[in-house]
């Protein structure tokens, strides 16, 4: 296992290195004169579409549309942020960190959100975030100095990467060493003017979104602290430098604000423990710790048992999530975790035609609920009614943009629906999204060769096949 961990690594390092030397987007050359937003956005699309394939980004549709939710909850109260395009992502790590790329992209570590102790600590991590982007510090650095290179790029994104794995005591000592100096190196520094405005601008976005700002400062104290016990607040010290005079003047800008008691909503702590749940090892020491918590009445909160259930599931121990998820539902037959969290069971316990007509109602009452139309599709692919879910998905394929993975589950549909010519089409589109563009390109040819009935496939497609030489022709430019 040891052995297979170094090789997987020492195996990305190399694609890293390869991608430094062919595919990596123009940030910051020489010539560059001004950053315009159109190419700012470009640059972060496939800055992003890279950081895909080889970050550890969390697939879960129901954790994706809450942060997604709470993110634009927040864009929506800060006036320069609602021209411009933001994408809100889940980085598996148990780090308090988020960052902010060029062209709105902000990625949230797992570690922030099960660490935050209310709605408005995590919104205050957001709300300061999309200051970064709005008042453009990204843009500004880009443009001023060469700071973010090609290969510094590369280098941010495996530190990325390798900084996950570095809590692991089998990765080798001079891998993680290696990976401390490229994220030294690589990770983007804010300025302490930039670090003030982003206060400022997010503390006065906070509270505009109905949060309570005293969340802002209760959240720098407990960075403050646990930067003396553990190692892993460092990064988002080293990537927003928290000085005494910083959280002297946020305490006295928090403080301009009326306080708030604000009651966080079911959803915050179910997303919350979800995220615990689904990150937490699991081996026989845990499954006895979380089984003894529950015996001894520890687990009191409707959302505590319901992390509880996933954990248990993740243990395969099905009967007891099953029985736990039932009796949260009896008490509150709408809510969605639940019946989705079931319909996850069914699925591993080859049922899925017990879960569908329930996921199918509570879509019908939220028609825009990704996580929700993410579970009925593989309801339906699971209960091989392929058609059913090609019809879903196809109805709701612009939730794709920030869902990549639903390409995955239509071409299962497509294929099993006998639409063999659309497969192309979506694998393509699937390593479109993930920075493969010449994995794409070759799935788009194959799709332009096959006869369709759909008039509009072949432009379509033209026009994908467009996009990608024009994405080559200007990563070659570059070099
Ligand atoms: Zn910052």
């Amino acid at each position: 296992m040891r052995k297979l961990i170094i090789v997987l690594i020492t195996t990305l390092c190399t694609i890293v290195t390869v991608y430094a030397s062919t595919e990596l987007p123009d940030i910051g050359s020489s010539s560059s004169r001004g950053f315009s937003l159109v190419k700012e956005q470009a640059v972060g699309n496939d800055y992003m579409r890279q950081l895909r394939a080889f970050a550890p980004i969390m697939n879960d549709a129901e954790i994706n549309d809450y942060i997604q939710h709470l993110g634009f909850k927040l864009v929506e109260h800060n006036s320069a942020a609602t021209a411009r395009q933001f994408s809100f992502f889940i980085i598996r790590q148990n780090s308090i960190n988020a960052f902010a790329l060029p062209g709105g992209y902000i990625g949230v570590h797992t570690g922030l959100i099960t660490k935050s102790s209310n709605e408005s600590e995590l919104a205050s991590v957001l709300s300061h975030e999309i200051a970064h982007v709005t008042q453009r510090h990204l843009a500004r650095r880009l443009e001023l100095q060469s700071q973010l290179t090609i290969p510094s790029l590369a280098a941010f994104a495996a530190a990325i990467l390798i900084a996950t794995q570095s809590n692991n005591p089998d990765i080798g000592i001079g891998a993680a060493m290696g990976a401390q100096g490229l994220a030294q190196q690589a990770l983007i520094n804010h300025t302490r003017a930039n670090e003030a405005e982003a206060d400022r601008i997010g503390i006065n976005t906070l509270y505009a979104s109905g949060f309570d700002t005293r969340g802002a400062i209760t959240f720098f104290e407990k960075m403050q602290q646990n930067s003396r016990y553990y190692s892993n607040a460092f990064e988002f010290l080293r990537t927003h430098p928290l000085s005494r005079s910083r959280i002297t003047d946020a305490r006295l800008r928090a403080k301009q604000y009326r306080p708030r008691n604000v009651s966080d909503p079911l959803r915050y702590h179910l997303i919350k423990e979800k995220v615990r749940a689904l990150t937490s090892k699991v081996n026989s020491v845990t499954i006895d710790k979380a089984e003894m918590l529950y015996k001894n009445g520890e687990l009191k909160s409707a959302s505590q048992k319901y992390g509880y259930a996933i954990f248990m599931s993740r243990a395969k121990k099905f009967d007891v999530a099953d029985r736990i998820l039932k009796q949260l539902q009896l008490s509150d037959y709408k809510q969605p975790a639940y019946a989705i969290a079931l319909a996850q069971l069914d699925i591993e316990r080859k049922t899925p035609g017990h879960s569908i007509k329930t996921i199918r109602n509570l879509l019908n009452n939220s028609p825009g609920n990704l996580a929700l139309v993410e579970t009925l599709a593989e309801l339906y692919n699971a209960n091989t009614d392929f058609s059913d879910s090609r019809d879903l998905l196809l109805k709701n394929i612009h939730m794709t943009t920030y869902a990549p993975y639903l390409y995955k589950l239509l071409s299962i549909a497509q294929e099993g629906a006998g639409y063999k010519s659309e497969v192309y089409e979506t694998e393509g589109n699937y390593l479109l999204t993930m920075g493969d563009l010449s994995g794409a390109k070759i799935k788009f040819e194959q799709a332009i060769n096959i006869q369709t009935d759909d008039p509009y496939a072949r432009a379509r497609i033209n026009a994908q096949l467009s996009n990608i030489n024009e994405y080559i022709k200007q990563r070659r430019l570059r070099r």
